[in-house]
């Protein structure tokens, strides 16, 4: 993300029934090439704009069809987006558009939407779409006067329509447009972790690259690699501006090396499928900014793109992004890579530095040595990513000089003494297994002090990394009040948290979960599509997560929920009839799939069944229903790819901590770590990955159903409601704010870093 400044908060909530869109067009089209996701946002602007009173047109095949007009601009209605969360591309259409980049051609498209009274636009495209977007409202009065100089409209049109609101969305799977950090449908197609050689038109490979490439293939051959994976993006190119092939590389390799190698075009497995489940959510919350972005736009406010730094909404000005991204290519055109890679922001440059450190081992005379030796273990139950994190946390330690060691089984492992020294090769090929390789267990270490304090002991452990869930919090907190018993105990640990619940105190997200919402919402699509015919029906479905409601919710809102029932947000029985009599309204329309979800513990009494039956008691003649618990598959089977790159970020962040904290904590000859901020959970909060001492947690945490206190993503309940045709108030306080795309960025301090 190219650094944003922090903006000034108003602490006074703000609710969004004071933003009408009564009297208000909104039009929403799709540009460019089309992305994962594109739907998501669609559907989301389309009902939010229905929810607030406006009226709401798709433009279908992008600029295109609003050059067009006609039967291309239509009005929406609530239905006509129901079943599209799930569908991959884009249905709108979109298509590329020459006659937009002529004046001509968009004087017709102004025509098309003052003739509609339409004065805001919602734009989902790529960098081009949006520097077409931000063209057209700079020309918009001229284009007014232009029209009334044709006679094509009268004075009181060209007033009416007198400003043009224009909020982009990025949708493109490129990633490459500058001020925002994920773009939409990025998430489902973006997989460099874990490659043995990537290249990317920022990054052309010195010369003499092909040697040196070969060179390390054969060498992880030697090291019984079976499989290696070379990633080639779309415009690669060496350090003359030659362009890389996929081909070329192919031929390379089996020349020089003799490997069966075969190419396999990412182009359509990257655009076909469905979105993920991240990208669903992000266009969704992305969709419902845009609207309010618009509703809020007045004469002064620029033309904004909405976009999530970390995993805060922000609003960016539009021609600042546009300008950036202008930056860029020219840096490229004029082969200043490193001036490039700096554009585009600092997660892309963290991105990068982390895989080349983690892809390219050094040889040993080359590496500092350090003489700390450092233990890495799995805690609590198996969460997808876990793997990776191991890899990454190796990896970097090795890099740093440390002797790495693995702990299997947790700490149960750790106090039985099954311990031993874990090498860069050893984890080659784990990013992408799910699961835990090394082996993990629940037992909390309190009982068992004596043994794991003489396990550090024997093996001279200089610093811990738990990786692990609630029983790894509980874990580290343990260890760390009883470091005045035990000297053995005062040394630096760390915890990054990992499990699929997403319930730990101290952090927005775990590694682990993104899988879990992944393999809910594909089988809550997979059990939707079962439903044979036209026959209506609701699913009941339940979810994991403890008391922790955050799979149900935001799996909710993945799938396109009705209702989620979970325990932080009490029901009655009032609340129960309310929602079935809801679902039957609707289910008296078009739409014909229900979907309800229920966390495993929101309330004792309305189980699963109980919930069941009086769905079916009461949609009787209108729906019928059908249950379904869903439960271990939520684990997941291979790390998705936001828990790859989140796992490989957040550990490879988390052993250079111990580094430092090692440095700092070295006197007379020993490690000695007893203050508490040298036992810590490193988190992603809001937009940082934040170190913080786990005795600090303890006041944020509900140790009774194991939940944080506060939870963020609260937040998005009205959200799934409001996209459920739920009529709810909606605290836009936390929505994003304008800021600038800055070229100067935050520095990282030793408590926080940027994602
Ligand atoms: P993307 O939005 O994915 O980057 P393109 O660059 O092909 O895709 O742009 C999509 C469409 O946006 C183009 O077909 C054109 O209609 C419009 N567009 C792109 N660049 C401009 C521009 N500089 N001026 C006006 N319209 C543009």
């Amino acid at each position: 993300m190219a650094g944003a400044a922090a903006p000034k908060r108003q602490d006074t909530r703000k609710f969004f029934e004071n933003l009408s869109g009564a009297g208000k067009s909104i039009a929403v089209l799709t540009s460019g090439g089309d992305a994962q996701g594109m739907n998501g946002a669609v559907r989301a602007v389309v009902r939010m704009g229905i929810y607030v009173g406006a009226k709401v047109y798709f433009i279908h095949e992008g600029y295109q069809g609003m050059v067009d007009g006609g039967d291309n601009i239509k009005e929406a209605t609530w239905e006509s987006v129901s079943s599209m969360l799930q569908v991959g591309g884009t249905v709108i259409g979109s298509a590329r558009c020459k006659e937009f980049r002529n004046h001509e051609g968009r004087l017709k498209a102004a025509h098309n939407l003052v003739q509609r009274g339409i004065t805001n636009l919602c734009v989902i495209g790529g960098d081009g779409s949006l520097t077409g977007a931000n063209l057209f409202r700079e020309e918009w009065s001229g284009l007014l006067d232009e029209l009334l100089q044709q006679g094509l409209i009268d004075e009181e049109a060209s007033r009416r329509n007198s400003e043009l609101h224009i909020v982009g969305m990025v949708g493109s799977i490129d990633n490459d447009f500058c001020g925002t950090d994920m773009t939409i449908g990025t998430d489902s197609a973006a997989l460099a972790c874990g490659a043995d050689w990537v290249f990317i038109p920022e990054m052309p490979p010195e010369d003499g690259w092909e040697d040196s490439m070969c060179q390390k293939l054969s060498e992880n051959r030697a090291d019984k690699k079976r499989l290696n994976i070379i990633i080639v993006a779309e415009g690669a190119i060496d350090s003359h501006n030659k362009a890389i092939t996929p081909d070329y590389i192919k031929e390379l390799v089996v020349r020089c090396l003799g490997f069966d190698t075969r190419v396999t075009i990412l182009g359509h497995v990257q655009r076909g499928g469905t979105p993920s489940a991240f990208d669903r959510i992000l266009a969704s919350r992305m969709g419902v900014e845009a609207v309010l972005a618009l509703l809020e736009a007045s004469t002064n406010t620029p033309a904004c793109v909405v976009s999530l730094v970390g995993n805060q909404a922000v609003r960016l000005p539009l021609m600042e992004c546009v300008q950036m991204t202008q930056e860029v290519q020219k840096a490229m055109d004029e082969k200043k890579f490193e001036e490039a890679v700096r554009l585009r922001g600092r997660s892309f440059e963290n991105n990068l530095s982390t895989y080349r450190l983690l892809s390219h081992r050094k040889a040993d005379s080359e590496l500092p040595n350090s003489s700390f030796n450092v233990a890495v273990l799995n805690v609590g139950a198996p969460a997808a990513g876990m793997n990776a994190a191991v890899r990454s946390a190796v990896r970097v330690g090795i890099t740093e000089g440390h002797k790495m060691f693995a702990v299997s089984d947790g700490f149960e492992g750790f106090y039985k003494g099954q311990i031993k020294e874990i090498k860069w090769g050893d984890v080659g090929g784990w990013t992408g297994q799910g699961g835990s390789l090394l082996g993990t267990k629940r037992t909390l270490p309190g009982k068992h002090l004596d043994k794991i304090a003489e396990q550090i002991r024997i093996h001279n452990i200089n610093a811990l990394l738990v990786i692990g869930g609630f029983e790894g919090y509980l874990g580290l907190l343990e260890l760390s009040s009883a470091r005045d018993k035990y000297s053995e105990l005062c040394v630096p640990m760390v915890m990054v948290p990992a499990t699929v619940s997403n319930n730990i105190p101290g952090s927005d997200l775990s590694i682990g979960s993104d899988t879990a919402l992944n393999a809910i919402t594909d089988t809550c699509d997979r059990i939707k599509q079962s439903a044979s015919g036209t026959k209506r029906r609701v699913f009941i479905i339940e979810t994991m997560g403890g008391y922790c409601g955050y799979l149900a919710t935001v799996g909710g809102l993945a799938a396109g929920a009705d209702t989620v029932y979970i325990y932080e947000e009490p029901f009655d029985i009032r609340d129960l009839q309310a929602n079935v009599e809801h679902l039957t309204q609707k289910m008296k329309t078009s739409i014909q799939r229900g979907l309800v979800l229920r966390n495993e513990n929101c309330n004792e009494n309305f189980t699963t069944d109980f919930v069941y039956q009086l769905y079916t008691e009461e949609g009787r003649g209108v729906f019928d229903c059908r249950k379904n618990i869903l439960g271990h598959m939520q684990q997941g089977g291979a790390p998705s790819p936001f828990d790859r790159n989140f796992s490989t970020k957040i550990s490879a962040k988390a052993m250079q901590w111990i580094t430092r904290t090692l440095k700092d904590s070295f006197k007379g000859g020993r490690v000695f770590a007893n203050s508490e901020d040298t036992a810590c959970l490193l988190g992603m909060r809001r937009r940082a990955l934040v170190f913080q001492p786990v005795s600090q947690l303890r006041d944020e945490t509900d140790f009774v159903h194991r939940i944080p206190k506060e939870q963020w993503w609260l937040k998005l309940r009205p959200l799934m409601k409001i996209l459920a045709k739920y009529k709810t108030s909606y605290d836009v306080s936390d929505s994003g704010q304008l800021e600038h795309v800055t070229r100067v960025r935050p520095k990282e301090s030793n408590t926080s870093a940027t994602i």
